[in-house]
């Protein structure tokens, strides 16, 4: 949705954001302000402390003894309870690609970038043969560049507990620790290239990534976007002349910020990639769950008085459950930890046990899905699920001093975006991504040919068409001679395979359909691409050089790859 709006313009409302971020960090350290808004005897407040609102018994009890509260600084509250669920909310209905244009940690893990402080290794031009130097990259094949989901999610779950135990109402270890991820990102963001920060380090962005989905509610679709056009990435400067240009140094592969669909599908089989999405709905069910078992009762969470305790620390050790009207003698560190290891470790079980039963009951039903499919079919409502969850908790503390209409507005409003976002979502498949991507490709190449469409059209132009009439427009080609119609076979193909969204092993099955419209056999598309393999121009293309680049990380060269694959396709 943001991609279409100027850089420039993104650019201030991000340090906007970055400077509203850096106040409220300030503000936990010091702030003799905000406590005024919870002062009993101010009226006109909603956060005033008047407690009786949610508890009969006047106070809110944690393990049935009353929490003492007094007027509180409201930097915590403002941050757990209006902040956090505020992005779950933006990433779910707008995409990953909108808050990655406003995130302002990540803009601040691109400071050692804009300063030119950042560390870079020579390299020679396999094709030029010219020596230069460029930004460090993780490699892909690297223990980070396979492995950072794990990474993430363990320092989400970390996070995750660290916040129960420490975090969550004291201020000052808030700011500290929010003072940390800020400096961990600039030093990542020294270190390697690009947004490596956000792509391997980041514990959010296994969370952006799973709320997101294939695509966002009101995202883009960079697959079908003109293919001169800057899709979706905040990576892009503005030239001289005022024209934004792709600042890519290629540091993912394939990279959710270019195409956020395309890395969806290829990196549904990526280790890590289940534990994420099941496990992430067991630790949302976890975190909200332990303040019922810690306090013995609703009251300390849905009250918000865990935001202003004022003896979390002297907690840490106390009794972590409260069951049974009776205090467990668990260390609260510990508890919360066994808690969260528990419920990830059951809904990765069950999660994943529900996958493998839909896909035998397809099978049963004479109507089987790959397990690609079943896979993205439980993703999705994992994620539909743990939105339910975060949305009957989080943010509720200030949501329930909303008057009924507005409550019941929000709620509304909740189930709807789940809805519609789930109707996209679920049926949606590789094969619907590929054949639009065609299409595009198909669109552009048609428009190049001279040939007389309207008549067919019946007043629409080609831009109007679906990918379906496409391809049926494709079958026909009025007038279009063989010649014709292997132009523009040939250069879908090579601009589909020089994209790198396809790779030679799988792309008969790929351009299946568009063959088969434009009327050639398999036979016809080896020919093709060993057409392709062997034009010069193809091979000198910046595409080629950048996938060079690209291929020294992976050992072996690219060219040597393409031609194995025609090789064994014949
Ligand atoms: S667009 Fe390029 S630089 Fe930016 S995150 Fe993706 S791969 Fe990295």
């Amino acid at each position: 949705m943001l991609a279409q709006l100027p850089e420039k313009q993104m650019h201030q409302i991000r340090w906007l954001l970055a400077i509203g971020w850096l106040v409220l960090i300030f503000s936990l350290f010091y702030d003799p302000i905000s406590s005024i808004l919870t002062a009993p005897n101010n009226l006109s407040s909603p956060f005033r402390l008047s407690t009786e609102v949610f508890t009969p018994q006047g106070c809110v009890k944690v393990q049935e003894e009353c929490l003492t509260e007094h007027p509180y600084a409201m930097g915590a509250r403002i941050w757990w309870t209006m902040i956090v669920p505020a992005s779950i909310f933006i990433i779910f209905v707008f995409g990953h690609e909108f808050w990655r244009r406003i995130c302002p940690l990540s803009f601040i893990s691109q400071i050692p970038i804009a300063l030119g402080w950042q560390r870079k290794r020579k390299v020679v031009n396999p094709v030029t043969g010219k020596a230069y130097y460029k930004p460090v990259v993780v490699g892909e094949n690297s223990w980070l560049g396979r492995n950072h989901l794990y990474l993430q999610f363990g320092l989400l779950f970390l996070g995750l507990v660290g916040r129960i135990v420490f975090t969550n109402s004291e201020r000052i270890i808030l700011g500290l620790f929010l003072i940390l991820t800020i400096l961990s990102a600039i030093i990542v963001g020294y270190l390697y290239g690009g947004k490596s920060w956000c792509n391997y380090f980041c514990p959010m962005a296994p969370v952006q990534m799973l709320y997101t989905g294939p695509r966002g509610l009101f995202g883009t679709q960079a697959h079908q976007e003109p293919k001169s056009r800057i899709t979706q990435s905040m990576c892009r400067i503005v030239d001289n002349n005022g024209q934004e240009k792709s600042a890519c140094v290629g540091c993912k592969s394939p990279c959710i910020d270019i195409d956020g669909e395309q890395t969806y599908w290829e990196e549904l089989k990526k280790p890590g990639r289940r534990l994420v999405q099941y496990g992430y709905l067991g630790i949302v069910f976890a975190f909200y769950f332990y303040y019922f078992v810690y306090a013995g009762n609703w009251d300390y969470y849905f009250s918000g008085a865990w935001t202003h305790e004022e003896n979390q620390l002297e907690t840490i050790f106390a009794p972590g459950f409260y069951l049974f009207e009776q205090p467990i003698p668990i260390p609260k560190l510990i508890a919360v930890f066994l808690t969260f290891a528990f419920f990830v470790a059951m809904s990765y079980l069950l999660c994943f046990g529900l996958e493998k039963a839909y896909r035998a009951y397809r099978k049963q039903c004479n109507k089987p899905v790959s397990s690609e499919q079943a896979q993205h079919v439980m993703f999705t409502i994992c994620t539909v699920f743990s939105f339910w969850i975060f949305f009957s908790f989080g943010a509720r503390p200030n949501l329930n001093l909303l008057s009924m209409p507005a409550l019941m507005g929000f709620n509304s409003l909740v189930v709807l975006v789940s809805s519609m976002w789930l109707y996209r979502t679920l049926g949606r498949n590789r094969e619907q991504y590929n054949r639009e991507r065609l299409a595009s490709s198909l669109r552009r190449q048609l428009k190049k040919l001279n040939l007389n469409f309207s008549q067919f059209l019946e007043g629409r132009s080609l831009n109007e068409l679906n990918p379906d009439e496409l391809y049926i427009l494709a079958k026909v080609l009025p007038g279009a001679t063989q010649q014709e119609r292997r132009r523009v076979y040939v250069a879908v193909v090579r601009e589909t395979l020089a994209e790198d969204v396809v790779n030679v092993r799988d792309s008969t099955k790929v351009f299946k359909t568009l063959r088969q419209a434009l009327g050639f056999n398999e036979k016809e598309h080896y020919t093709v691409l060993n057409q392709l393999l062997s034009e010069e121009d193809f091979e000198n293309s910046g595409i080629v050089e950048s996938r060079a680049e690209k291929t020294q990380r992976r050992k072996g060269t690219r060219t040597e790859q393409r031609r194995k694959g025609v090789l064994d396709g014949v």
